[in-house]
């Protein structure tokens, strides 16, 4: 008999979830993938097979719209009528924050619930509705075993050097560090990559996450050992809407000129990146597709901070061996990776034109002294995995 495994990725006001199915060999497979979106306003429950075939969909009115525990109850309830015999042993969640204690996915208990809501200050955009969705399973489903897979694990072991600001040592105490985030993507990378490309063993790798939020890593021999997203989500590269790696000084600047906390925020979260320079659109479809000269800038810090950092990175393993792209953007967008790779010529990147256009495996040309991958992330397939190893033990 198979098992199934239930993946949960909790946001503000949308649950994307996947199920996964476990025959004892192998990668676990899924088998549905949807979402429950408009918590809060008027939640939307919509399904999908494997093949992207519709399964279901339903809508709730507004007096039950921030009922978390009934929309996760009715979820489970139509997942189990579809499992077809097999047994479902657990879920696993996307968790943003796990602090300095946890390197790898742990099974939930209250006092990791409690000490996990300690976190929501470092994380206070996505730690409270990562929280809010294990806390409504659980009251739905008390017996149903949950995993925390939190997007910092894979940093934890990084040289000290990665995880300190140069700031008093009370603060760094207090937990002020260079925390790293999407770290289930890079752990990712870092299991699928020796399958693509055998040849690479224990190579230095970076790899650029490229989705609405981006970031990038120095994976050495399958560790993380730097990455440009630092105390927050916020740090490192510019973004969809954020504004990446900003001078304090600014902040101070913004501070005396009367803006508070809040607005400061939502300005560098919400306002910044992509949106912020174009003035147009976070979407970099949009932006590749306009001729407006601030979009065609947008276009270009953001390459050009990749490139930059791609030197960083290089220099935190001591050379390079390859550069992998991944996400939305790395996986699918053409001009961007020429772009970058314009600019890494100097390290080395051949990049082959017709197997960039076609988002090849492999784009860059044989002769190029550094390989370049396209390899396409799997967020919820690496929770499932997790959830399957701390449940099963293998
Ligand atoms: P998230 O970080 O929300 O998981 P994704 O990894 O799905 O996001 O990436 C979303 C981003 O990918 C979008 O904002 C869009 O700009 C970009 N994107 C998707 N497809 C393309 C494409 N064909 N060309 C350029 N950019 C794309």
């Amino acid at each position: 008999m198979s098992n199934a495994i239930l993946v949960i990725n909790a946001g503000s006001s949308s649950l994307k979830f996947s199920v996964f199915r476990d025959h004892g060999g192998g990668d676990p497979v899924v088998t549905i993938n949807g979402q429950i979106s408009g918590i809060g306003t008027q939640p939307v429950f919509d399904a999908k097979d494997a093949q992207r075939r519709p399964l279901a969909e339903k809508s709730w009115g507004a007096g039950e719209a921030s009922d978390r525990t009934a929309l996760l109850s009715y979820l489970l309830s139509w997942i189990e009528e579809r499992l077809e015999g097999a047994t479902l042993i657990a879920a696993g969640h996307r968790v943003v924050h796990g602090g300095v204690r946890h390197a790898a996915p742990v099974l939930l208990t209250s006092a990791l619930l409690d000490e996990l809501d300690g976190l929501v200050p470092l994380a206070p955009l996505h730690q409270p509705h990562n929280l809010a969705a294990i806390r409504a399973l659980a009251e739905a489903h008390p017996e149903l075993p949950q995993v925390t897979c939190f997007d910092t694990a894979f940093h934890r072991n990084q040289p000290w050097q990665a995880q300190t600001f140069a700031i008093p040592r009370e603060l760094t105490e207090e937990g002020v560090r260079r925390y790293g985030f999407h770290g289930l993507s890079y752990e990712y990378i870092a299991r699928r990559l020796p399958e693509i490309a055998p040849e690479l063993g224990d190579s230095r790798v970076v790899v650029a996450h490229l989705g609405s939020g981006a970031s990038m890593c120095a994976i050495h021999g399958g560790r993380s050992v730097d990455s440009t997203m630092g105390f927050t989500a916020l740090d490192g590269l510019p973004m969809g809407t954020r504004c990446g790696t900003i001078d304090p000084g600014v902040l101070i600047y913004l501070m005396r000129k009367g803006m508070d906390a809040s607005a400061i925020e939502k300005m560098l979260y919400n306002k910044s990146g992509l949106l912020g320079v174009s003035g147009i659109s976070n979407d970099m479809r949009a932006l590749l597709e306009s001729s407006d000269p601030h979009a065609q800038e947008a276009v270009e810090l953001f390459c050009f901070r990749i490139a930059k950092e791609t030197g960083a990175l290089a220099a935190s393993m001591g050379g390079v061996d390859a550069v992998v792209f991944t996400a939305g953007i790395g996986e699918r967008s053409a001009p961007v990776r020429a772009r970058v790779g314009d600019k890494l010529a100097w390290m080395g990147v051949e990049i082959d034109a017709a197997a960039n256009e076609a988002n090849a495996a492999k784009i860059s040309t044989p002769g190029s002294r550094l390989p370049v991958y396209v390899i396409p992330t799997d967020e919820e397939r690496m929770i499932a995995l997790h959830t399957r190893k701390v449940l099963t033990g293998r």
